[in-house]
């Protein structure tokens, strides 16, 4: 099981669900996002109208659903959770439309992963609340418009350039979520090791979080992972050797790359000599979607200065090949 995805057990689903931030001021960083949201919410409750529809955009694990949950409880809200994948077609998403309550936020994950139809209903019930359903087929067929009550739309993906511009043009605010830096990170771990009651040293905080991968869900999944270690050692005490010795056991690099990440670096060095190698290739060499080495992969090797982006291909730097403990060719880049 991948570190970096949620986790499938029920328990560690509830533990991810109560180190859930319940409010903005909880929220750890991303401060610019958190301000300019809660200007967009004070203004909404102040006008006594349904907040504005929002965009969130970043990679997984960043804090999107959480943002999307505070929006709902902040507006005294209910709120609605599905998936661009989980609609299949337009009468899947018109079901969901008018069933809602007036004021209700609607949360769409991979907003950006709607089929086409569905898409263009969304246009319409974003800007008029409204959805024409379509009765009959062929030249009988005719569009019963029906109406919606006023709600707001939470979209969240991985990047916004992957949305259509109609659509793009149509949430009124865009919010792109960053990598968390080392301190932010630190901070997510004391809140959660108060909630499972963890004795940690400033140190042990510190090494979890170099290893997180700049993402607060892996920060959380590392220190339960940590957790078990610890627990089964007799360790009370959770100090850097602690968390370190616990981290190697699982295969989380001094970096926090995870076995995705590796694959991709792996592959770019020693399959295609560190590039330039185009990324539908580099995703064939490992297996997955180019979307998602693109999506989930290379943002965070691209920070890490890792991984190097060039109009014809991906290639490997300096720091891949030390990474890696493998010695650069002659001629490499970087
Ligand atoms: P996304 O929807 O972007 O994939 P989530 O909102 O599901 O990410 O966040 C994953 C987990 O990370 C949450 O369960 C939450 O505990 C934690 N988390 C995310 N962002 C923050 C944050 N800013 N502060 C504290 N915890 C966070």
């Amino acid at each position: 099981e991948s570190l970096t995805s949620a986790g499938q057990e029920p328990e560690e689903r509830a533990l991810e669900a109560a180190m859930r931030p319940k409010n903005l001021d909880e929220f750890v960083g991303q401060p610019r996002v958190r301000q300019q949201l809660s200007l967009v919410l004070e203004a909404s409750k102040l006008r006594g109208r349904v907040a504005d529809h929002v965009l969130l955009s970043g990679p997984p694990g960043l804090g999107k659903t959480t943002l999307a949950m505070i929006v709902a409880s902040e507006m005294q809200a209910p709120l609605r959770i599905s998936s661009g994948p989980a609609i299949q077609n337009a009468g899947d998403l018109a079901a969901i439309l008018s069933s809602l309550t007036e004021g209700e936020v609607l949360f769409l994950d991979e907003i950006h992963r709607l089929s086409r139809p569905a898409e263009e209903m969304l246009y319409l019930a974003m800007e008029d609340f409204r959805v024409d359903i379509v009765v009959g087929k062929g030249a009988g067929a005719t569009a019963i418009p029906l109406e919606l009550p006023p709600f707001t739309l939470v979209g969240a993906t991985t990047r916004a350039g992957l949305l259509p511009a109609p659509l793009r043009d149509r949430f009124g605010f865009t919010g792109h979520l960053e990598f968390y830096s080392q301190d932010e990170l630190e901070l997510v771990l004391r809140r959660s090791a108060v909630m499972l009651d963890l004795t940690v040293t400033q140190a042990g905080f510190a090494q979890i979080a170099s290893r997180s991968r700049g993402t607060p869900r892996i920060a959380n999944r590392l220190l339960r992972r940590v957790r078990d270690w610890a627990l089964v050692h007799g360790q009370h005490t959770i100090d850097a050797k602690a968390a370190g010795a616990a981290l190697d056991m699982y295969e989380v690099d001094a970096k926090g790359l995870d076995r995705l990440d590796r694959a991709v670096l792996t592959a770019l060095c020693q399959k295609f000599g560190g590039g330039p190698v185009g990324l539908s290739t580099l995703a064939i060499a490992v297996g997955e979607e180019a979307e998602t080495v693109e999506e989930v992969a290379e943002p965070f090797l691209v920070r890490e200065g890792l991984l190097g982006r060039t109009p014809r291909g991906r290639v490997a730097t300096a720091a891949s090949w030390r990474h890696l403990g493998l010695a650069a060719p002659d001629g490499a880049p970087g």
